[in-house]
């Protein structure tokens, strides 16, 4: 089972806003066990909207449609339909009266003309009614061509309802049982990933294996369909063995969660408690642990030193060690994990300083070049690492990494 997607919005071809909701759909329609064939991004215009529907029939069973469905005249998606299909538009007085006590509850005022326009109904559609705003969605068959079209608007809080409520036809046309499966890696970059598993994944088409690396990690994908939900279950598990024997403790999550969180739900387990001092990645390390809900429970105290006096005042690195090593530096890396352990009263410490360039590299001291040390009662340990990238990536490579060494301490 084969489906397209086409974005309407010329605002889609700008480069300030994103078709996110083909991303969204497509997730939704796999774990549906239904293939995304293609995306089209077409502007706001009947006849671009028009051609792109034509294009794609005969090539799937689905075409699913979002946004153009709004009451201004830019929205266009029901003309494209209605000249694709070569099917009228038909008024339908009982959405008019529906969408106008709408805005009418809503804000106390008349409602403007222009509402009347989402009330059009492409001839023997089924219509959709929106539980969060006003634009109705669509159902419409041809049969003749074998040939479904779902219409949904833009806004992802009013098309998730509607795709909810036609969710179980979907699930009929995509018949076959998908189960999926997402590992996720910490401590190895990609290329190594690939190695160690492609013995298993070469010539293999079921189950499915994509790697997809990220700064945050290297992540394992894993999508086996069969007629019987417990055979693609089977096929999923024993893939997962093969990958568990060769990358181990490598494997942080089977369950698609985020390291953070991971790292949270250890330190918990074990009543142990938190504090980082961050230099280089400027407050990240903190942003992405207390991006966990009920990390109030074991992190404590985050600190952006960011000058060398910051480092010194409030964490109590040694002058000496600064002015003689510098501020990325083993040291320093070492007195900042013990010093915010200290300071906090905490279990683990741990403290970053590095360069996230794109400036202030030099031979000795690249850019990328970061020492991540780690603090607990009886022991510190630092790693010097060298990632590259982007400020951001780097950023974000040092705090995976100071994440999975807490973890591996953890375990
Ligand atoms: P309405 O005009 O009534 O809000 P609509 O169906 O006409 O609904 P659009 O006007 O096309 O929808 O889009 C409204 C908003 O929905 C956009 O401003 C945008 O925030 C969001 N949106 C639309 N299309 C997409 C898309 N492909 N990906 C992500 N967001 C989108
Ligand atoms: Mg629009």
């Amino acid at each position: 089972m084969i489906a397209h997607i086409i974005a309407v919005g010329s605002e889609l071809l700008t480069p300030f806003r994103q078709d996110t909701n083909s991303l969204e759909i497509t997730r939704r329609l796999m774990d549906l066990g239904i293939k995304v064939g293609s995306k089209t991004v077409v502007p706001d215009n009947d006849e671009e909207i028009a051609r792109a529907i034509k294009s794609l029939m005969g090539r799937g069973q689905l075409i699913i449609i979002t946004g153009g469905l709004g009451p201004t005249a830019d929205d266009r998606t029901r003309e494209g339909i209605s000249k694709a299909l070569k099917k009228n538009l038909i008024f339908d007085e009982e959405i008019h009266q529906w969408i106008k006590e709408r805005f009418k509850q809503i804000t106390k005022r008349q409602p403007p003309d222009n509402l009347a326009r989402m009330a059009f109904v492409p001839e023997g559609a089924e219509v959709l009614y929106n539980t969060v705003g006003a634009a109705p969605g669509f159902w419409i068959e041809v049969p003749e061509k074998d040939l479904r079209l779902l219409v949904l608007p833009g806004p992802p809080a009013e098309w998730k309802p509607m795709f909810e409520a036609v969710r179980e036809r979907l699930e009929a046309l995509g018949k076959k049982n998908l189960e999926r499966r997402v590992l996720r890696i910490a401590g190895l970059r990609e290329a190594e990933v690939e190695d160690r598993i492609s013995p298993f994944i070469t010539g293999v088409k079921n189950p499915s294996v994509t790697i997809l690396a990220s700064p945050e990690d290297v992540q394992l994908h894993i999508v086996a369909t069969s007629r019987e939900p417990e055979e693609a279950r089977r096929l999923v598990e024993e893939m997962v063995g093969k990958f568990k024997e060769v990358l181990g403790e490598n494997i942080y999550s089977f369950e698609d969660e985020p390291l953070e969180k991971v790292v949270g739900d250890l330190l918990r387990q074990k009543g142990k408690t938190l504090a980082v001092a961050e230099s280089c990645t400027g407050g990240l390390l903190s942003h992405r642990i207390t991006n966990i809900p009920g990390s109030s429970d074991y992190f404590l105290l985050g600190a952006v030193t960011y000058s060398n006096q910051a480092k010194i005042k409030v964490l109590g690195v040694s002058e000496e060690n600064i002015r003689e090593f510098g501020a990325v530096s083993e040291p320093v890396a070492k007195e900042m994990a013990i010093g915010v352990r200290k300071l906090a009263g905490a279990d683990f410490g741990i403290g970053i300083t590095g360069i996230a360039g794109p400036g202030g590299g030099t031979p000795e001291k690249p850019v990328g070049l970061v020492y991540i040390g780690l603090s607990w009662e009886g022991g510190v340990e630092v790693q010097r690492k060298r990632f590259s990238g982007t400020r951001l990536q780097i950023k974000t490579y040092s705090t995976s990494h100071a994440l999975d060494m807490l973890r591996r301490r953890l375990i």
